[in-house]
C-alpha cells in the first residue's frame, strides 16, 4: 500500500538515504522483499526514488509537468495542520 505524505523535514529516504526536506513530498510504501504488499515493512521514498521505482510519474498538463504519485487512494497529510495556501492546484 502506498501513501503520499508531505515531509516535516525529519524523514530519511530508504532508497537514496537522503533527508527529505521540509514540505517536499515523499511516499510511504509497504514492501516485503522489494514487492509492494498491502501491509508490510514501511519504507520511505523521496520523489526521485518514487520516479525511479515507478511509484510516481510526471504527466503533462497544460504545458506543465505535474507530479503524480498514483491515480487513486491518494492522501496527503499536511505539515503542521492548517496551511492551505501552499497547494496551488488552481492556476489561471
Ligand atoms: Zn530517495
Amino acid at each position: 500500500m502506498r501513501r503520499g505524505v508531505i515531509s516535516l523535514g525529519n524523514v530519511k529516504c530508504d532508497g537514496c538515504q537522503r533527508i527529505v526536506p521540509y514540505a517536499e513530498r515523499y511516499m510511504i510504501v509497504d514492501e516485503e522483499d522489494s514487492d509492494e504488499v498491502e501491509s508490510g515493512k514501511k519504507l520511505y521514498y523521496c520523489v526521485d526514488c518514487c520516479l525511479e521505482k515507478g511509484y510516481a510519474h510526471y504527466r503533462e498538463e497544460k504545458g506543465e509537468k505535474v507530479l503524480t504519485f498514483f491515480p487513486s487512494e491518494i492522501e496527503f497529510l499536511k505539515p503542521g495542520g492548517e496551511e492551505t495556501d501552499e497547494q496551488a492546484a488552481d492556476n489561471e
